[in-house]
């Protein structure tokens, strides 16, 4: 849980079993309860949260999905991506909100994503994460 006195900005990332929703100053949660936000925003934050896991649940088997599975998370347009997106764009009324960006290669730095999947711009670093601040997308 996040105990910071000074917030910075939300991160919208799906971690199982935590709320969506990190500060991206500690990484800790933040209660969907806690943002004020009306209970439709929080049915469309859950739905969210709900699909993105199952996708992600299908690539973590690496079974028969995984390939389409990494190839939705990764896609701008898929309907996932468009969810998440539009969650950024609700959530950023209240605070400034970045969407964590899916990479295939968790945790292998050699591989992992320089640039910003949507500009090609470079990450900066954005509290315990990095982001390209243009689109709003975080990684790290
Ligand atoms: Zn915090
Ligand atoms: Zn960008």
């Amino acid at each position: 849980m996040c105990r910071c006195r000074r917030r910075g900005p939300f991160v919208l990332i799906e971690r199982f079993g935590q709320n969506p929703v990190a500060c991206a100053k500690c990484r800790g949660e933040i209660e969907v309860q806690k943002l004020g936000v009306t209970w439709r925003e929080a049915q469309a934050i859950a739905s969210w949260r709900q699909l993105y896991s199952s996708i992600k649940w299908l690539w973590l088997q690496s079974g028969a999905y995984e390939n389409w599975a990494s190839s939705e998370l990764a896609s701008r347009t898929s309907a996932v991506n468009r969810m998440g997106l539009d969650l950024r764009r609700m959530l950023g009324h209240r605070r400034l909100t970045y969407l964590y960006w899916f990479h295939d290669n968790e945790g292998d730095p050699d591989s992992e994503m320089k640039a910003c999947p949507l500009c090609g711009g470079r990450f900066r670093p954005l509290g315990r994460f990095i982001a390209c601040a243009r689109c709003r997308i975080a990684r790290g």
